[in-house]
């Protein structure tokens, strides 16, 4: 029976798979994404992108991976994409604290806490457009921000669920690089991981190939919307072994209010087992989020169960890594932490 319901369980992840899939695929290469100008997200450029500052200590988003934010990793969301990008392309942190984010039209998932209006992940307000017309814009979006001092260095490719679509994560990049534009800037996705298998599984020989020649080049921001044991787990964690065979460079997160003790260690292990690197990778974050498109559908937070209410997840995360590893959460910046 149990494994019943579990096939059954697996075959509906499936499907929103699918679902969102085929919106996402608009044919003859086009993709669709959201038109950003027709939603009510803050600081839209174009229908293309909006734009976004990562490190912001009003709203407690730091590189709390760096030593001088270090005694800030149990309190603040760690945002770490400027420092991965002044390692990639140079510079200091400072200088890469802005990002241009498109937003793929669909995602499978539903999470309660999403800040995306739902009717957008399911192809709302979604115009087709194509890899070379998306860094079009944001070359655009770059050159008037230049001539108003503003250095933009970050094209983030979110949703919705960008690994829907592999192929315009490496034509975007692709794209990037026609324009010799990689020395400047850097492709940054931020995903779900589920929709990986099935997508890669849908490319043909030529764009599995060169997929995996961009992924390298690919910084892959990772939220693990279900624990081990839930229904999506499976494909999620399949998600996180293909990114990682595809060399991405995966770095993983979880939002901390409701994982227990036995979640961690159990995700602990699934993390080792893909790779060992991404236990010291992980981050927690607080997710005390207050997005006004989340009012009423989020449940009330509850303190999980199997650990003293004045733990946070972080810090439960701290007395595993230090049980099993004797390191502290988030001991060194992200970066220089090899995945295997
Ligand atoms: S996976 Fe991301 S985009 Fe999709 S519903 Fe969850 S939070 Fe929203």
């Amino acid at each position: 029976m149990v494994a019943e319901i579990s096939a059954r369980g697996e075959k509906a992840a499936l499907a929103a798979v699918r679902k969102a899939h085929e919106i996402v695929h608009a044919g003859r290469g086009q993709h669709r994404i959201t038109d950003l100008t027709k939603t009510s997200f803050e600081d839209v450029r174009s229908s293309y992108f909006r734009l976004f500052v990562p490190v912001k200590s009003e709203r407690m988003r730091l590189p709390t991976s760096l030593p001088e934010f270090s005694e800030f990793r149990h309190h603040a969301a760690l945002s770490d994409s400027p420092v991965t990008a002044a390692a990639t392309l140079g510079g200091h942190w400072s200088e890469h604290n802005l990002a241009a984010i498109t937003h793929v039209a669909a995602c499978n998932f539903r999470c309660s806490y999403c800040y995306v209006d739902y009717r957008l992940l399911a192809g709302d307000h979604a115009r087709r457009t194509t890899a070379g017309e998306i860094v079009t814009n944001f070359v655009d979006i770059r050159r008037r921000l230049a001539e108003d001092g503003q250095w933009l260095s970050i094209l983030r490719v979110s949703g919705g669920e960008p690994l829907l679509a592999p192929d315009l994560i490496t034509e975007v990049h692709q794209e990037l690089d026609r324009r010799g534009l990689l020395d400047s800037c850097m492709v940054k996705v931020e995903s779900n991981l589920s929709a990986l298998p099935y997508s890669y599984g849908r490319l043909d020989r030529n764009s599995r190939a060169a997929l995996r020649d961009v992924s390298p080049q690919i910084t892959l921001h990772a939220t693990l919307h279900a624990k081990p044991g839930e229904r999506d787990w499976p494909l999620v964690r399949q998600g996180l072994a293909l990114a990682v065979d595809l060399g991405m460079d995966v770095y993983p997160a979880i939002g901390g209010a409701d994982w227990t003790m036995a979640d961690m260690r159990a995700l602990f292990d699934a993390l080792q087992s893909v790779a060992r690197g991404l236990v010291h990778r992980l981050a927690v974050r607080p997710f005390n989020l207050s997005y006004a498109e989340r009012h009423g559908r989020r449940p009330a937070l509850k303190e999980a169960a199997g650990r003293p209410p004045s733990l946070s997840a972080s810090a439960a995360w701290e007395v595993l890594l230090q049980e099993r590893t004797g390191d502290f959460y988030l001991a060194r910046p992200r970066h220089v932490i090899g995945l295997r």
